[in-house]
């Protein structure tokens, strides 16, 4: 059994661990950290972001974009902050962060590189992934950060408003417990959702393609940096599609199996295998190293 569901044992039934636990030939995870939000320090650096330092260095301050990340609530569910460094402008992907501690570590990791908080973009609504929408939508400034919050735009995909809105139900299915309570989130009609023609995200001067990747989830997508330059690696931050040595899980009442082969296969075909892909779970990998090693991707090789 691995970590990750022992640690999950400890606050869900049996039945919800079955449920929610990812898949089984995950070899590691993330352990919680004390030290989290990791940062990464910018695009072409991707790989520092698990090795538990800050590594602040005065070439990465000219990078375009700077990350942060670390595994938050009893899921481990990877939160991230991306960050324009020349607009200063900065948005959390998937927030997921179930105790103000967790969700101030961002907060003030923002505030200490004066960054502004402009959008919160979810990959998905599965319950690890939207827990922190409330407390982030009820934080003003505060001591440790002076990040305005209450007012940002959260950005879904529309396939993912029922999902959304079974939070409250879902969380006590799972005996998923939120500070502030479990019926705090924005209301699903006040997020703003993808457009039928949308392909971009805008963070800044950075823009990301949203690369749709349903199966996990029926409207769950990527974001993608595009590298702007021959030495640096394309970025994609892709929720619960591809992990390292695995992919999310497909067998919800939401799930497509067949969704997910699609989306797998796409994916492999006009992805750069250099792309960093930063994960819902557990630690960055490449596309380059998933072709190698995933099982799950070999069909589509
Ligand atoms: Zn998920």
């Amino acid at each position: 059994m691995s970590l990750f569901a022992t640690r999950l044992r400890l606050a869900a039934s049996p039945d919800a661990i079955k449920d929610l636990s990812f898949a089984c030939t995950r070899r590691s995870l993330h352990r919680g950290s004390s030290n989290f939000p990791v940062s990464s320090r910018a695009h072409g650096r991707a790989f520092s972001a698990s090795g538990g330092s800050d590594t602040t260095s005065s070439k990465t301050d000219t990078a375009p974009l700077d990350m942060a990340s670390g595994p938050v609530n009893g899921f481990q569910m990877n939160q991230y902050v991306i960050a324009c460094t020349a607009t200063r402008q900065a948005a959390i992907v998937d927030c997921g962060a179930s105790s103000r501690q967790e969700l101030n570590a961002f907060l003030k990791w923002m505030t200490e590189r004066d960054y502004q908080l402009t959008a919160v973009w979810q990959t998905h609504a599965h319950l690890d992934h939207i827990a922190g929408l409330g407390l982030l939508s009820t934080t003003s400034t505060d001591d440790d950060t002076d990040v305005s919050s209450s007012d940002v735009p959260i950005y879904l995909h529309p396939n993912e408003r029922e999902i959304y809105k079974s939070f409250p139900q879902r969380c006590q299915d799972f005996g998923f417990t939120v500070e502030g309570g479990t019926d705090t989130l924005p209301s699903h009609d006040d997020l703003t959702y993808f457009t039928p023609d949308q392909t971009t995200m805008t963070l800044g001067n950075l823009t990301f393609d949203i690369i749709p990747t349903p199966g996990h989830s029926p409207g769950q997508v990527g974001f993608l940096l595009s590298a702007s330059s021959s030495s640096e690696p394309p970025i994609f931050l892709g929720g619960d599609f591809i992990m390292q040595g695995s992919i999310g899980r497909t067998d919800f009442p939401t799930s497509s199996p067949q969704d997910m082969d699609a989306s797998l296969k796409r994916f492999v075909e006009i992805m750069d295998e250099k792309t960093v892909i930063y994960p819902g779970h557990g630690p960055p990998t490449t596309l380059e190293r998933e072709k190698q090693a995933n099982p799950f991707l070999q069909p589509f090789l």
